[in-house]
């Protein structure tokens, strides 16, 4: 049975703020005064966090005090965001937020009685509170993950590498997980330059990056390491399964068509492949990860090693 829905757009024009903020026309006559409290203490409350996590979370928990929830979504493809709190259930009122045209996320609140037109009513009050906290947030996500980005190739920088390969190491001893790293260089890839100019050089980077993208789960893991060098961190993937991943990348650069001065280049990466052992450092573990691309080179290019 699909569970009954309804679904409401909320455009936080500067008339409608006026209209659920202070005009109290629209207010519903269940605890009005609540309501008005209630929406007091969410203008407070929701402004002591730039994190969309813990700005939700007071969300669910303070709407709680005045309409009953069993569970909230939320949902911001654009920023690949997607936040579930409390557990499922049947009935479900959806909001799509926005302001000035700028789309703000989709969020569901659900449980397992319907909501009453009262209860819409105060929802949709109290959503207004939220509108100036979540969008600050979303900007503060988006200043944060620039700062962790590689404005050219758009894959992470550094210090997201290295705040990731950290955080993936502790996570595979923690949980008893394989995890494999894949150091990708392109192969003569000063030729390029050198035929063809800088500027054809960056293209070049761009193409290959989005190919390494394309062919990923998880494209939040691809790192650029170097000039042209690329670092992949596969979570949970064992030496095998690494092994046909890094193959796979390798083809896709294989096949890509890029064409300069009508010419199409001929591109090809050499990959060096490592699987954490038990109790490795991250530092040996990208050794043995860079050993291995050595080794690839040394052997002809556009070929995986794998570490010993
Ligand atoms: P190999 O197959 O041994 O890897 O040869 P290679 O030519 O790729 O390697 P080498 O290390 O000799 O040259 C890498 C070149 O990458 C040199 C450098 O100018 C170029 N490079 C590094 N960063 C960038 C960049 O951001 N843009 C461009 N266009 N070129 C870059
Ligand atoms: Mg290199
Ligand atoms: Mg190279």
């Amino acid at each position: 049975m699909v569970p009954p829905s309804k679904t409401n757009t909320i455009d936080f024009d500067a008339a409608k703020l006026q209209r659920l903020g202070f005009a109290g026309t629209r207010t519903p006559s269940l605890r009005p005064i609540s309501l008005g409290q209630l929406r007091q203490q969410l203008n407070l409350q929701l402004q002591t966090s730039l994190e969309i996590e813990k700005i939700l979370a007071v969300l669910f928990r303070e709407v709680q005090r005045l309409i009953p929830l069993a569970a909230l979504a939320y949902q911001q493809p654009a920023s690949n965001l997607r936040l579930e709190l409390g557990e499922r259930a049947t009935h479900s009122a959806g909001y799509h937020l926005s302001h000035e045209g700028e789309y703000l996320g989709e969020l569901i609140f659900r449980r397992n009685l319907r909501f009453s037109d009262d209860e819409l009513g105060q929802l949709e009050s109290l959503l207004a509170s939220l509108l100036f906290p979540l969008r600050n947030a979303l900007l503060y996500r988006t200043a944060l993950q620039s700062a962790l980005r590689d404005p050219l190739t758009g894959t992470g920088n550094r210090i997201a590498m290295d705040q990731a390969l950290q955080r993936e190491v502790d996570l595979a001893r923690r949980n008893l997980q394989p995890l494999s790293l894949l150091m990708i260089d392109i192969d003569h890839f000063k030729r390029i330059n050198d035929s063809y100019g800088h500027s054809i050089g960056d293209e070049v980077l761009k193409a290959v990056a989005a190919t390494l993208k394309g062919q990923l789960r998880n494209i939040d893991m691809v790192f650029r390491f170097g000039g042209e060098e690329f670092l992949i961190l596969l979570s949970n993937t064992n030496r095998e399964a690494a092994a046909l991943v890094g193959e796979r990348l390798r083809h896709g650069v294989l096949k890509l068509q890029c064409a300069v001065q009508e010419q199409v280049l001929e591109l090809s990466v050499s990959l060096g492949c490592a699987t954490l052992l038990p109790g490795e450092s991250t530092d040996s573990l990208l050794r043995r990860a860079d050993n291995a691309l050595y080794v690839a080179k040394r052997d002809g290019r556009n070929r995986l090693t794998m570490a010993g």
